[in-house]
């Protein structure tokens, strides 16, 4: 670390002023900060004891991409089975990533059983998770402009506060929407950046990498492939299950049980 403010005051020249952005979440703040030869932003992830556990700079680009209040691409649910919606919502009650701009419509999406629970046995391995190595599968189709595959799975309970997504994959759509699967199992990516996708194809498998304390699919659309600087995009399935029911052109809720 100490090498790499070392090289970042070399590039950058010394740090001016430091103005807060914004909160991803509980997860992470960014800090615009004025060098003297650059403008950049620092992001800090903080542990639990509010300790410095990881930070990143990067350019700091404000943006000039549409924010459209919604999808344009039809898009089906990307998992088999059913499935609950555990986080989801307009609400800080329903969806706790509504305090993210970035995230604001994300879902997160596990399974549950007749007793509300999401794992068999004593819930101490991975593998004991329903959600655990489900086959993830793309919406619609698209470009693969981002595909993280090295980010070992957690131990249930434990989060990984340096790498917040985990293994994640970026599905970019015709109508520049940029899909975002977080938490993925370790190596078990399908797609590659830069490769061409078709609706139905598989992406990779559900995990527990990132910020996460059990396995499940975080899911949320954005309006640019950076999560720094991105705005949600809420998000409508083309056609869903919901509680039984088929919905057409519907953005499902917190508790709300679905299938394709
Ligand atoms: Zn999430």
């Amino acid at each position: 670390t100490k090498a790499f403010l070392d090289g970042l005051k070399q590039q950058a020249g010394q740090l001016k002023t430091m103005a807060f952005q914004k909160k991803a979440g509980s997860v992470y703040s960014t800090y615009v900060s004025q060098f003297d030869k650059a403008l950049l932003a620092v992001d800090f992830a903080l542990d639990n004891d509010n300790r410095v556990a990881g930070f990143s700079v990067h350019n700091y680009n404000p943006s000039t991409a549409a924010k459209p209040a919604r999808n344009r691409s039809k898009l089906s649910f990307p998992l088999k089975g059913s499935w609950t919606i555990t986080w989801g919502g307009d609400t800080k009650e329903q969806n706790y990533h509504v305090e993210s701009e970035a995230q604001k419509n994300a879902f997160d999406i596990l399974i549950t059983d007749q007793a509300g629970k999401t794992y068999r046995n004593s819930g101490k391995s991975n593998e004991d998770f329903y959600a655990f190595g489900k086959e993830i599968s793309a919406p619609c189709d698209g470009e693969i402009v981002l595909a993280v595959n090295g980010v070992k799975d957690n131990i249930p309970g434990e989060l990984n506060s340096f790498d917040v997504g985990g293994n994640t994959v970026i599905l970019k759509t015709a109508n520049n929407e940029y899909l975002v699967f977080c938490h993925l199992k370790h190596a078990s990516m399908l797609v590659k950046e830069g490769q061409k996708i078709t609706k139905g194809q598989l992406l990779g498998l559900v995990g527990n990498s990132g910020h996460s304390s059990e396995a499940h699919l975080h899911f949320h659309i954005q309006n640019q492939e950076q999560m720094n600087n991105a705005t949600g995009i809420k998000c409508y399935f083309d056609k869903i299950v919901v509680d039984g029911k088929v919905k057409q052109d519907y953005s499902p809720v917190q508790n709300e049980k679905v299938s394709l």
